[in-house]
């Protein structure tokens, strides 16, 4: 009997010469957040600290990512409940680079080692002190402000806010507060299908446009990320191929690896409930190419944005084109889709090239390489 011979080489899990691992290394949190993600599917809670071991996962680097560039995300749950493994993993992987999400409750508690190792922290905040407090707890917002103030003389890399943008009546100066204590501030539109009531969008306008004014006054690069993602997109789009190979920012159709605390892989953190997405396994080694790949269903391609944007989220493509879910697509995916849309028209109305061109080479340097595209998902 003749063999069919296989002739073609296997796909490649990761695309693109860096991989971000994020581990979830406990999915306990301090916290009660109103709307944590990983609150669908119950998610959080549902495993406590990482199984598998560093030199497992040294293991999986190897056999799947030897030839490229890996850095280390700890996520949770809260990380900082989970010291002992991050240390753990920094003392097996002395040559990462290593950047941490986290409530920022804890963070003053955090031994010199451990801050000493991190490229980036990632802390969540919502905006202002009432829609942090709101949503995350009385005093978190101060005691969050607190703890930066408090590391910052212990903590060699950057710290960057990441604000959950839940509330239409968060400010112009909630946002803009937060760049007097933190390198960079980070915003994403909350994915949730009560986020964007009547009106809410257009307030959410109304701020976008005062951050963009403001991103064009001076000479100083103003570090609010998706602002100089989407500015360093229209200018020099080679990078975004570069990081991404021209997808979604966030990585999660290319080069973002999610490892739940049992060792199992996901594409997306948000959507860790979902086992149609199992994308490998740490501890029985193997992974494949993320689930979450652009689908004729998706209109991204077609939309203005495109060019910088690229998808900004697979989920909500995912849940509202592929899934057919039209109360996530009428009431999340497309709301986002019109504030992206408009953060493109106002940048344009800024002449982003002019701008550039009378910028000093140092600011036009961190707009097109600074770090911190790699620790977030760079769109909103
Ligand atoms: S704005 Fe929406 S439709 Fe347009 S490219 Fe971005 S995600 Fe796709
Ligand atoms: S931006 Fe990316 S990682 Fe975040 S929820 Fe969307 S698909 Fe998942």
């Amino acid at each position: 009997m003749q063999k069919t011979i296989e002739t073609s080489a296997p796909e490649p899990a990761v695309v693109c010469s860096r991989v971000e691992l994020q581990l979830l290394t406990t999915l306990q949190c301090n916290l009660r957040c109103s709307y944590c993600s990983l609150g669908e599917g119950d998610v959080l809670a549902s495993q406590r600290n990482a199984t598998y071991t560093p030199d497992q996962l040294a293991a999986f680097i190897e056999k799947h990512f030897g030839d490229r560039e890996v850095y280390i995300t700890l996520y949770g749950g809260e990380p900082t409940l989970n010291t002992e493994f991050g240390l753990a993993l920094m003392r097996r992987f002395p040559l990462l680079r290593f950047n941490m999400q986290t409530n920022g409750t804890l963070l003053s508690t955090l031994p010199d080692d451990f801050l000493g190792r991190l490229s980036n922290i990632m802390v969540s905040i919502d905006g202002g002190e009432k829609v942090t407090d709101d949503t995350r707890g009385r005093g978190v917002y101060r005691r969050v402000i607190e703890n930066v103030t408090a590391i910052r003389p212990r903590m060699p890399g950057t710290i960057t806010a990441r604000i959950t943008w839940w509330s239409g009546g968060t400010s112009f100066e909630d946002i803009d507060g937060l760049t007097g204590h933190f390198d960079y501030v980070y915003f994403q539109f909350a994915q949730e299908r009560s986020a964007y009531p009547p009106g809410s969008v257009d307030s959410r306008k109304a701020v976008l446009t005062k951050l963009i004014e403001r991103f064009f006054e001076g000479d100083r690069l103003y570090p609010i990320v998706p602002v100089m993602g989407a500015v360093r997109n229209k200018l020099v789009p080679s990078r975004l191929n570069e990081l991404s190979a021209g997808m979604t920012q966030c990585r999660v159709s290319t080069n973002l690896i999610n490892v739940m605390p049992d060792g199992k892989v996901y594409p997306c953190p948000d959507m860790l409930y979902a086992g149609e997405l199992l994308q490998g396994d740490v501890v029985e080694n193997w992974v494949r190419r993320s689930p979450l790949q652009p689908t004729p269903d998706i209109p991204c391609r077609e939309c203005g944005a495109y060019h910088f944007c690229s998808g900004n989220c697979m989920k909500n493509l995912y849940l509202a084109y592929v899934k057919k879910n039209d109360e996530w697509r009428t009431k999340v995916t497309e709301p986002i889709c019109s504030l992206i849309r408009f953060m493109g028209e106002e940048i344009d109305r800024h002449d982003p090239a002019a701008w550039y061109a009378r910028m000093p080479l140092g600011e036009r340097r961190k707009l097109v390489e600074e770090h911190v595209y790699e620790f977030c998902e760079v769109m909103p």
